[in-house]
C-alpha cells in the first residue's frame, strides 16, 4: 500500500477510491507534514529572522508536493484512483496574511532561505480573519472577513508562550508554525504570534469592529483601518506583540545554540526588519539587554550589529510616523530608549532631518532602522539608488557603507513549476532539468529563438493557459472572454502610482476609436485585479470605473466583438497563479520612480508575458536584460518625474487645456454613457481628482502610452516574431530567481555560516 493510501485508511477506512476530495485533502496534509517533519529543519549556529507583518504564502499542498519531490507521483496515483490534483487543490483556503508584493515578497524569501538550506525562520502574526475578502455589490469593492483558518490547514499549536507587556496590561501569547520545505532540501519554521483570547464575534457589517478591547481584537485582521486613533493604537499593539515575541524567541533559541552573552547576540542571529512594521524589535531587543544588566552602550552595539533594514518604499505617506503620545499610551516602556536613540543622534548631527523624533514629536521609524541597523537596502537598482541620491540622501552622507542594493526575486518553484506545468515540461524538454536548481540555466533557451516548432508550442502553452483562464474569469465573475483575443493584464494592489487610471483611460479610447469605425486587428480582452484599502476612497472609485466599463463595454454589441474589459474578484495568489500564465501584455505602468521593485513584472516575464512598462523598479533591470526588442517603454523617465515634483510645476488642468484629445478621454469619465451604468458621485470624485491633481501624473504619460501599447497590440499579430520575444524574456528571466537574492542577502548582509 502507498503512503497516501494508508494515510487515509489510517484516517476514514476508506481507499482512495472511495475517499471524498476533502478526505483525500486531509490526507495530503497529513502525509506531507510528517514528510516535511521527517526531513527535518535546516541548522546552523547563526539564524536568519525574517520580521514581517504580512506573509503572503498562497495555497501550500502544491507548493510542498514539488518541493518535496513527490508531486508527479501523488497526481498520478490520484488519477490513476479517479482524482484529479487540481480539485484537491481547490479543497485548501488560502491563507490571508499579507496584502501585496511586500508579503508575497517575504513568502518567496522563505521558499528560498530554505531551498538553500540556510538556518532561519519567518516571524509574523496570525491573523484571524486575514486582510478581507473582495466582494463586488453595485460595481463597488465590499469587504468581509477572511475566514481562513479552518481545522485542517498548515499551521500547528506549539508550546511556546511568552508574556508580552503593554501599559495597562499584559498578554500571553501563543504560537503557531508552518513548516516552509525547501525545494529538495529541509525546512524553516514560519512562526505566527497569537492570543486565545480572539474574538470573531466581535466583527460586524463586513469588517467592522470594537477597536478598544485589545485582548480580543488584536490579531482580528492584517492592516486594520487606521484613519482613526484607535485604530492606529491597535496597529502599535500588534506591531509590539509581533516584535516582543519574536525577540523573546530570537533570544531564547539563541541561547538554547550556545549564546550565554547576550552582547554576542549578533553571532547567532540576525534579523531582517522587512519595511518598517517591525522595527520597535530595535527598542525592544535593547530594553530586554538592558533589564538584563547590560549596559545601554554595549546593548545599542550589540542590536546594531544583529538588525538590518529594508526599505520599501518612498511614498513618503507609507513611512511609518507614531506620535509620541501613542507610543506612551502602548508601549510606556520603550519610551526611554527611544529618547536615549534620538538623544544619541542628535548628539552626532545637528541636520534635524535625521533625527528620529521630529519637532511635531512623532517617531520616524525609517530613521531608528538606519541609525541602528547595520544594512539598508533599497529592492531594485533604480530604488536603491534613488535612496540613496535623493530620499535618504542625508542618511546615505553619514553611512555611505550601510547601504546596499538587493533587486527583489521570485521563487520559480510556485511561478513557474507549480502555476504553469506545460511551460515547466517544455522547458524541461528542450535544456534538461538543470534550470530547477540554477534558474540561470534558462538561458539555454535563447538557441532556440529561431526554431519554429519550439516556438509554435510556446504559443499553443499560452493559448492553453488563456483557456484555463478563461474558466477561471467565468466561474469568479461570470463574464466570457475569448481567448484567441490578446490577454492585457493589470494585476496589483489598487493604488494611484500604478496608475491603474491611466490604462482606463486607454481603454476608453479604444471605446471611443471603435465607436468611429477605427477597429483593432486583434480583438483585446483588458484584465484587472485588485484590491483597494478600505479607506482609499480614490481607489475604490477607479474600481468603481473599471467596473463601469466592463458592463458598458461587454453589453455592446458593436464594441464587445474586439474589445472586453474584466475585473477578477478578490484578486490573490490563487487568481495571481491562474492570472500570470495567461498574459500576453504585462501592464506595469507606474509612475516612474514611484514603484520601488515590483516582483508580478517578473512572473509575467517568467512566464512568457511581454512588459509594456514605465522605466520604473525593476522594470529597468527587465529591459537591460531583454533589450529595446522585447520590451515595449513608454513615458518620462524617474529623473523627469522627481524634478517635476521638485519644481511643483505639474499641472493636470493645463495638459488638459492643451489637448482636446485627452481632455475627451477625461470627460467620459462623467459621460451619460459611464453615469447611466455607474454612480454619479463616485465617478465624478475621480473625474475631479484627475482633472485637479493628479499626483501621479496620468496625463502626462497617456499620450504616449497609449501610442506604445497600440504598437504592441499591432506587433502581436506577428506571431513568429511576438513568440521570439516571449521566448528571450523567458530565458532572461533566471536572474530574478528569489534564490539569487536570498544569496546576495546572505553573501552581503546576513553572513550565515
Ligand atoms: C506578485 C503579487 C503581488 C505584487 O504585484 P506587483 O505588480 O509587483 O505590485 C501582489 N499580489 C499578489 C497576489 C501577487 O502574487
Amino acid at each position: 500500500m502507498s503512503n497516501l493510501a494508508k494515510v487515509v485508511e489510517e484516517l476514514f477506512n476508506k481507499s482512495i477510491k472511495e475517499c471524498s476530495d476533502e478526505e483525500v485533502y486531509v490526507g495530503l496534509l497529513k502525509l506531507t507534514k510528517d514528510s516535511i517533519q521527517n526531513k527535518g529543519y535546516n541548522e546552523g549556529k547563526k539564524q536568519i529572522y525574517y520580521i514581517s507583518a504580512e506573509f503572503l504564502i498562497g495555497k501550500l499542498l502544491s507548493n510542498n508536493l514539488i518541493n518535496l519531490g513527490i508531486y508527479d507521483e501523488i497526481s498520478k496515483e490520484l488519477a490513476d484512483n479517479g482524482k484529479d490534483i487540481t480539485k484537491i487543490e481547490e479543497v485548501e483556503l488560502e491563507p490571508s496574511l499579507g496584502n501585496g508584493g511586500l508579503g508575497r515578497l517575504a513568502a518567496c524569501f522563505i521558499d528560498s532561505i530554505a531551498t538553500l538550506g540556510m538556518a532561519g525562520a519567518g516571524i509574523t502574526l496570525n491573523y484571524h480573519l486575514g486582510l478581507f475578502k473582495q466582494v463586488f455589490e453595485n460595481k463597488l469593492q465590499k469587504e468581509t472577513p477572511n475566514n481562513w483558518i479552518t481545522e485542517n490547514c498548515w499551521s500547528t499549536r506549539q508550546s511556546n508562550s511568552y508574556e508580552v507587556p503593554f501599559k495597562n496590561f499584559t498578554l500571553k501569547s501563543t504560537l503557531y508554525d508552518i513548516d516552509v520545505s525547501g525545494y529538495d532540501n529541509k525546512a524553516i519554521k514560519l512562526h505566527l504570534f497569537d492570543i486565545d483570547t480572539v474574538d470573531e464575534n466581535l466583527v460586524y457589517d463586513g469588517i467592522k469592529f470594537d477597536q478598544h478591547d485589545i485582548a480580543k481584537n488584536l490579531t482580528l485582521f492584517i492592516y486594520p483601518d487606521d484613519s482613526t486613533r484607535e485604530g492606529q493604537l491597535l496597529r502599535i499593539y500588534q506591531q509590539y506583540f509581533m516584535v516582543s515575541n519574536g525577540a523573546q524567541l530570537i533570544i531564547e533559541e539563541a541561547k538554547a545554540r550556545g549564546c550565554d552573552d547576550l552582547r554576542k547576540l549578533n553571532e547567532y542571529a540576525v534579523i531582517q526588519i522587512n519595511d518598517t512594521h517591525p522595527s520597535m524589535v530595535i527598542p525592544e531587543l535593547i530594553r530586554i539587554m538592558t533589564s538584563q544588566g547590560i549596559s545601554m552602550d554595549e546593548a545599542i552595539d550589540t542590536v546594531s550589529k544583529t538588525c538590518a533594514y529594508t526599505n520599501h518604499t518612498i511614498l513618503a505617506e507609507a513611512l511609518e510616523k507614531w506620535p509620541m503620545d501613542y507610543l506612551e499610551e502602548v508601549v510606556p516602556h520603550l519610551i526611554p530608549i527611544i529618547r536615549e536613540l534620538d538623544n544619541r543622534v542628535r548628539a552626532k548631527f545637528s541636520d534635524p532631518s535625521v533625527a528620529i523624533i521630529d519637532e511635531s514629536n512623532r517617531v520616524h521609524m525609517a530613521h531608528m532602522d538606519i541609525h541602528y541597523s547595520f544594512s539598508v537596502n533599497g529592492v531594485a537598482y533604480l530604488h536603491t539608488e534613488i535612496l540613496k541620491n535623493s530620499e535618504l540622501k542625508n542618511f546615505y552622507d553619514i553611512y555611505p557603507e550601510k547601504f546596499n542594493n538587493k533587486t527583489n526575486g521570485i521563487t520559480f518553484r510556485r511561478w513557474l513549476m507549480h502555476c504553469n506545468h506545460p511551460l515547466t515540461n517544455l522547458i524541461e524538454e528542450l535544456i534538461g532539468p538543470g534550470f530547477k536548481k540554477d534558474a540561470n540555466e534558462l538561458e539555454k533557451l535563447l538557441q532556440f529563438k529561431d526554431d519554429d516548432a519550439v516556438l509554435d508550442k510556446l504559443l499553443a502553452i499560452k493559448k492553453d493557459a488563456k483557456v484555463v483562464l478563461k474558466d477561471f474569469v467565468k466561474a469568479n465573475v461570470n463574464q466570457d472572454i475569448d481567448e484567441n483575443s490578446i490577454f492585457d493584464i493589470q494585476v496589483k494592489r489598487l493604488h494611484e502610482y500604478k496608475r491603474q487610471q491611466l490604462n482606463v483611460l486607454y481603454i476608453i479610447n479604444k471605446y471611443l476609436e471603435i465607436k468611429e469605425g477605427k477597429t483593432p486587428k486583434t480583438p483585446i480582452t483588458f484584465v484587472f485585479g485588485a484590491k483597494a484599502a478600505p479607506a482609499y476612497i480614490i481607489a475604490k472609485d477607479i474600481i468603481h470605473a473599471i467596473l463601469c466599463l466592463q458592463e458598458l463595454i461587454n453589453n455592446d454589441p458593436e464594441v464587445s466583438k474586439y474589445i472586453k474589459v474584466v475585473m477578477v474578484e478578490n484578486y490573490n495568489v490563487t487568481a495571481a497563479e491562474k492570472l500570470f500564465p495567461a498574459c500576453d501584455i504585462s501592464e506595469q505602468i507606474s509612475l516612474a520612480s514611484k514603484e520601488a521593485s515590483g516582483t508580478g513584472n517578473m512572473k509575467f516575464m517568467l512566464n512568457g508575458a511581454v512588459t509594456l512598462g514605465t522605466d520604473d523598479g525593476a522594470n529597468v533591470e527587465i529591459h537591460q536584460l531583454v533589450g529595446d526588442e522585447n520590451i515595449y517603454i513608454f513615458g518620462a523617465d524617474s529623473d523627469s518625474v522627481i524634478e517635476h515634483y521638485a519644481k511643483g510645476d505639474y499641472c493636470a488642468l493645463e495638459i488638459l487645456k492643451n489637448n482636446p484629445e485627452i481632455s475627451k478621454l477625461v470627460e467620459f469619465l462623467i459621460s451619460p454613457q459611464m453615469v447611466a451604468v455607474g454612480n454619479y458621485d463616485n465617478l465624478q470624485r475621480l473625474y475631479h481628482e484627475i482633472v485637479t491633481k493628479d499626483w501621479f501624473m496620468t496625463l502626462l504619460d497617456v499620450e504616449d502610452y497609449i501610442k506604445v501599447k497600440d504598437q504592441a497590440i499591432a506587433d502581436y499579430a506577428d506571431r513568429k516574431t511576438w513568440a521570439k520575444k516571449m521566448l528571450v524574456n523567458i530565458a532572461k528571466a533566471g536572474f530574478f530567481s528569489s534564490d539569487r537574492t536570498i544569496e546576495q542577502y546572505n553573501q552581503d548582509v546576513w553572513k550565515l555560516n
